[in-house]
């Protein structure tokens, strides 16, 4: 059985977060409170928040929607990013990405107060992951290394090598892994003779956003292959992974969808009942 389920793995996830909140809940009368920031009308965007919000809903914690539009101001976004900083009940903020070019989306991450910075992209939260003590890190890498615990992969000594180089997936990826004691190599749009390099993975996280980029002549016999992409080619989602070819070789491969996907939201949902436990002292 090499295919990885997303689903189940972020379900269990899930179904945890929702039993500790409730048993939290009945201590504290408080519950963890997620604020959503959506700016414009972009479909993907919606549809990301609406599940967010929903998930908020189904595991107990409380939802705060913003839904501004296309031409807010980078001034009136700051406001709004301020008083969700102020509120109590808030204990995570998510400013969903892209914005509209008329905001600099730097400034607005830079503004979220690191203790509510569920995404993980607050440089002082990005610094903390670096030295390896921080509390909130970046929802799709953790999941990615959830998901390997999930399935007993062993990561340390092993050979890792992550195609993409991004601030929300490559890199932080690469930095969890070598916290694992992997060794890990990052492949980037210059790297010299890739297919060769990415050969001699144990395990391949491919984070380049184009459809079918890793294919079988790239992979070892036996390597545990993660896809984090997600491509639409003629309506259809697509992963960076071939996987059809793939899958024969590997020992163990994520599909897309149901893969990696699920799992962002999952932790998404875990940064948060951190936050709302590091704000309440709660262990
Ligand atoms: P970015 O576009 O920010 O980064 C892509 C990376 O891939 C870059 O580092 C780039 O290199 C590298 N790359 C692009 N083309 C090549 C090439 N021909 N050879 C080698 N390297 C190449 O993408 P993201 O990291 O944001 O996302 C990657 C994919 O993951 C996308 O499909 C995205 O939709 C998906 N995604 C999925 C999530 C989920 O929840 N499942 C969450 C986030 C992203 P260079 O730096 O040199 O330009």
């Amino acid at each position: 059985m090499p295919i990885i389920d997303g689903k189940e793995v972020s379900a269990t996830i899930k179904d945890k977060i929702e039993a500790e909140v409730k048993e939290l809940q009945s201590k504290t009368n408080k519950v963890p409170g997620l604020a959503t920031v959506l700016v414009g009308e972009d479909p993907a965007s919606a549809v990301y928040v609406r599940n967010k919000n929903k998930t908020c809903q189904k595991l107990g914690f409380q939802s705060f929607e913003h839904k501004l539009p296309e031409n807010t101001g980078e001034a009136e976004l700051l406001a709004l990013v301020q008083s969700l900083n102020d509120n109590d009940e808030v204990h995570g903020i998510l400013v969903q990405l892209p914005l509209p070019s008329q905001i600099d989306s730097t400034k607005i991450l830079e503004a979220i107060s690191p203790a509510k910075d569920v995404d993980g992209f607050h440089p002082i939260n990005v610094g903390r992951m670096m030295v390896g003590n921080a509390l909130l890190t970046p929802c799709t890498p953790t999941g990615i290394i959830a998901m390997l615990d999930h399935y007993q992969v062993e990561i340390e000594g092993k050979h890792a090598v992550v195609v993409g180089r991004s601030n929300i997936v490559g890199k932080p990826v690469s930095i969890l892994l070598l916290h694992r004691n992997a060794t890990v190599t990052i492949c980037h749009s210059r790297t010299r003779d890739l297919p060769a390099v990415v050969k001699t993975a144990d395990i391949i996280i491919a984070a380049v956003g184009r459809p079918k980029f890793v294919t079988a002549d790239m992979v070892k016999k036996g390597a545990v292959v993660i896809d984090v992409g997600i491509n639409r080619v003629d309506g259809k989602l697509v992963g960076d992974v071939d996987f059809e070819n793939v899958e024969p070789i590997a020992e163990l491969i994520t599909p897309v969808p149901g893969g990696v996907g699920p799992m962002t939201i999952a932790l998404l949902m875990q940064n948060t009942l951190k936050a709302f436990k590091a704000t309440n002292a709660l262990t």
